[in-house]
């Protein structure tokens, strides 16, 4: 049964192999043909190409300098919105049986740690 299957699998294999080299050598002309009406329009392309994103690059330089300018505000902003983004953070926070505070997706790891074990193990029942 293995042996057969193994015998069919070298055959197909074989056979595939000698296929896709037929298949090759036929399509060969065709090939380079292709490539050679192909090579100047790819050339033209690229330059094109390149050309456009040179455009976008330089925007984008440009865009980025804007940003160096208002810097201050970026700043300013997070100075104001401080408070809201600590809140934020600190809405999951969560103190453990241990006695840890610790945030409320961390509570699973935290349990299985040894300084959980310590903390609870030292705590008065
Ligand atoms: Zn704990």
């Amino acid at each position: 049964m293995e042996e057969k299957k193994k015998e069919y699998n070298k055959k197909w294999r074989d056979n595939h192999k000698e296929y896709n080299k037929k298949w090759r050598e036929n399509n060969k002309e065709y090939f380079k043909k292709w490539y050679e009406e192909n090579k100047e329009k790819k050339k033209e392309y690229d330059k094109k190409y390149l050309q456009e994103n040179r455009e976008k690059f330089l925007e984008y330089q440009k865009n980025y300098r804007k940003k160096e300018e208002n810097k201050e505000k970026i700043k300013k902003y997070y100075e104001e919105k401080k408070v809201e983004i600590s809140a934020y953070h600190k809405r999951d926070i969560i103190t453990c049986e241990c006695g840890r505070t610790l945030r409320r997706d961390n509570i699973q790891r935290h349990l299985k740690t040894d300084i959980h074990e310590k903390l609870i193990s030292k705590k008065p029942i």
